[in-house]
């Protein structure tokens, strides 16, 4: 049975990154919420949506997935328009993954509103044996950026949640 809700705030939120990352896989984890899963396939673009709760208030959170335009590094000014969040992605066990995100972050920057909240993801945190990111490296990264970060694994679902839910809060606190 459906039972609709009352939604006092609507977050778009954009996950970006090189391919092959986890992007795709980081959101499914995120959206598995039986009690209000809905996705969308359009032309080109995907977004699905989880409903939480911050402070009493009710925040859908409609996050949109590439459908592969990464790969060309084709995502469209469409795509980035009225983001209040971004997850930036790299993958912990390829270098070249984590050396794109200056170009990304400078996209995202080029797209987007000035109070864009990001949250810098390095991914398959599961792979320690192959790790190729330092932490370190990361946190260094994203200090200088201005970014939240977090490792997870959408493989384990390791902190998935938590990032989300952090983003989120970050986002209800500038709105
Ligand atoms: P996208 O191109 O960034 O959307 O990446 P996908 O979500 O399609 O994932 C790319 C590949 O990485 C797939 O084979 C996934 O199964 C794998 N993958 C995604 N997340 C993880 C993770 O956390 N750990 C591991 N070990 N593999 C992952
Ligand atoms: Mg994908």
């Amino acid at each position: 049975e459906y039972v609709p809700e009352k939604v006092d705030y609507v977050f778009k939120v954009v996950v970006i990154g090189d391919s092959a990352v986890g992007k795709t896989q980081i959101l499914s984890r995120f959206a598995k919420n039986e009690f209000c899963l809905e996705s969308k396939s359009t032309i080109g673009v995907e977004f699905q949506t989880r409903t939480v709760a911050i402070e009493n208030k009710v925040i859908k959170a409609q996050i949109w997935d590439t459908a592969g335009q990464e790969r060309y590094r084709a995502v469209t000014t469409a795509y980035y328009r009225g983001a209040l969040g971004a997850m930036l992605v790299y993958d912990i066990s390829r270098r070249q993954s984590f050396d794109s995100l200056a170009r990304w972050v400078e996209e995202l920057r080029a797209n987007s509103d000035n109070s864009i909240v990001i949250m810098l993801i390095g991914n398959k945190a599961d792979l320690a044996e192959q790790r190729a990111v330092p932490t370190e490296d990361a946190v260094e990264f994203a200090k200088d950026q201005g970014l939240f970060f977090a490792e997870t694994s959408a493989l384990s679902g390791d902190n998935v949640d938590k990032a989300f839910l952090q983003l989120l809060e970050e986002i209800y606190a500038v709105i």
